[in-house]
């Protein structure tokens, strides 16, 4: 019976989350920004499981560097290439009729799509009522139905935009569903609270199912409750790169896009030449020389803070590393099935890929195991470059604690590696203009815009979130009055951020 080892990762998870929680006074001293991205980081499945698993990694590396841009997005992970991707539909159904070509730059530090999204654990899974009864306490009904409805809005979007392009097998799209073991009692009562109070508040939860200890044991083979969710498993790079090329290919009389991989943005300073619009540009300093630009997108999530220092520390994005290994089950598919998983409250997670030639045992996704790390929790971590063995340890021994039988303990996995996360105090990213975030003030970043700090759920709410500040953009250019939708919450709005801090 796995349940000691289990109840204590538990116990471990919630001294993670009382030290994220307390974050401010534990570990304030950490206060600078955030580092470049590592040059030579771990290698993920995602990036590294074959040769040609990243097509587009040195994409626009070598050659003339772009020197001017109508917008540069800074980072090249789901945020960075939604934000392209919205601008090009914007462009394409004529939201934004511009006389010249509206000309877009991606600028990328690593490899195309080289941190968290390209490092993640592959979920896309819309948590449509856990934590629901906190966020309803902290911030009221309507923002914790927003949050739902931003998750099911964002999840909803990927997956037809994918069915309707028939991206399905490129992405590897599996629609398993989600499950949830419920270690212990408290977990149990307290995922059921969560549910009592979303259902109350008014949101559809038909589709969700409790399922009892011997419902699972005899489907899943591990003798905990769980409740299962709707959600999908995928690729996460491959279907970035769909993204990208699709925006690409919108390329023409009104429209130019294009990345440059490889070229990190060292400082943002504004333009002192003369001429039209000349001082309103921004110049991006890169390794490869200077691009100026008018407008400024950073889509570097857990390392916002090294070009906007306001946002480092306990009440900006904390980057913090998260640890995976792709290890082989010891049973065929039959006893493993396809649905994602998560456990412990979502501190590990995982799903089995789909089989390919010539394989017949599952290889699992399985991230997690911070909890395991000692009194920092991996929190301030912002270095990819290496994994934590501690970490290792605790994801080597979980699933066959958890599924015996079906996992031998010793079996190393056939990789490992680790991606930074952007994480805020409450879980709530940061999504529109940029401000200084420490004194309010706006002027040196008029036209300068964010969407970063996702916590380590980023697949349900990046691309929505990037939407929001394609909107902002296109009312700006188009002089039109921006409106909130009703299915994004107000609370991740920047100017929102700097009056209740977080
Ligand atoms: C180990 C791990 C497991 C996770 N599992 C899941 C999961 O299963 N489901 C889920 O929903 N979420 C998961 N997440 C979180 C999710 O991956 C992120 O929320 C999401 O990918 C963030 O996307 P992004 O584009 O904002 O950031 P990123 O993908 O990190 O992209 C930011 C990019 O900016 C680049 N960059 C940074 N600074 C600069 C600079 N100065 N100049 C140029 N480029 C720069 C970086 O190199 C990077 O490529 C996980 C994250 C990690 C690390």
């Amino acid at each position: 019976m796995p349940g000691w080892s289990v109840t204590r990762a538990f116990e471990r998870g919630k001294d993670a989350r009382a030290t994220l929680n307390a974050a401010g006074s534990i570990l304030g001293h950490l206060c600078r920004p955030a580092n470049l991205p590592s040059a030579n980081p771990t290698r993920s499945f995602w990036t590294h499981s074959s040769s040609n698993a990243n097509p587009l990694a040195r994409e626009g590396s070598y050659g003339p560097l772009t020197t001017d841009a109508d917008i540069c997005i800074i980072g090249s992970g789901i945020t960075g290439i939604s934000v392209a991707y919205h601008l090009a539909e914007a462009v394409g159904n004529q939201t934004i009729d511009l006389d010249v070509p509206l000309r877009v730059v991606i600028l990328e530090a690593r490899d195309f799509c080289g941190g968290a999204t390209g490092r993640n654990g592959g979920h896309l899974t819309p948590h449509t009522f856990y934590s629901f009864a906190a966020r309803q306490d902290k911030f009221g009904a309507d923002e914790a139905i927003r949050s739902s409805a931003l998750e099911e809005y964002t999840a909803s979007s990927l997956v037809s935009i994918i069915e309707r392009n028939g991206w399905s097998e490129d992405v590897d799209l599996v629609n398993g569903g989600n499950v949830r073991l419920l270690f212990t009692e408290d977990e149990e009562r307290e995922t059921r609270a969560d549910f009592e109070r979303a259902k109350h508040a008014g949101i559809n939860l038909d589709n969700v199912q409790w399922l009892t200890r011997d419902e699972v044991q005899n489907t899943y083979g591990t003798p905990y409750s769980a409740v299962k969710l709707p959600g999908h498993n995928i690729w996460p790079l491959k279907l970035v790169t769909m993204l990208y090329q699709h925006a690409k290919q919108r390329t023409g009389e009104r429209f130019d896009l294009r990345m440059h991989t490889h070229t990190p943005v060292t400082s943002i300073t504004r333009s002192q030449s003369e001429g039209s619009n000349a001082n309103l540009k921004y110049i991006l300093s890169t390794s490869r020389g200077p691009i100026s630009c008018l407008r400024v997108v950073h889509a570097t999530n857990a390392y916002t803070s090294h070009l906007l220092p306001s946002l480092a520390g306990p009440d900006g994005i904390i980057p913090t590393r998260g640890q995976i290994i792709a290890t082989r089950a010891s049973v065929g598919k039959a006893l493993i099935r396809t649905n994602s998983w998560s456990g412990n409250q979502g501190y590990e997670y995982w799903f089995p890929r789909p089989l390919g030639p010539g394989e017949e045992r599952p290889l699992i996704v399985l991230g997690g195991g911070r909890e395991a790390s000692g009194p920092q929790f991996e929190l301030y971590v912002d270095d990819d470059s290496g994994t934590n063995p501690v970490v290792g340890n605790e994801l080597r021994d979980f699933l066959p604690t958890v599924f015996q039988g079906k996992f031998e303990h010793g079996t190393g996995p056939e990789m490992e590696w680790t991606g930074i996360m952007g994480y805020t105090t409450t879980g709530n990213p940061f999504v529109g203009p940029v401000f200084d975030f420490s004194t309010g003030e706006r002027e040196d970043y008029e036209r300068q815009y964010i969407a970063a700090g996702y916590t380590g759920h980023g697949m349900p709410r990046a691309f929505a979130c990037a939407e929001i500040v394609v909107q902002m953009i296109v009312a700006e250019l188009t002089g039109t009055q921006w409106s909130c939708p009703t299915w994004f919450p107000e609370r991740y709005l920047t100017h929102n951020r700097l009056k209740h801090k977080n």
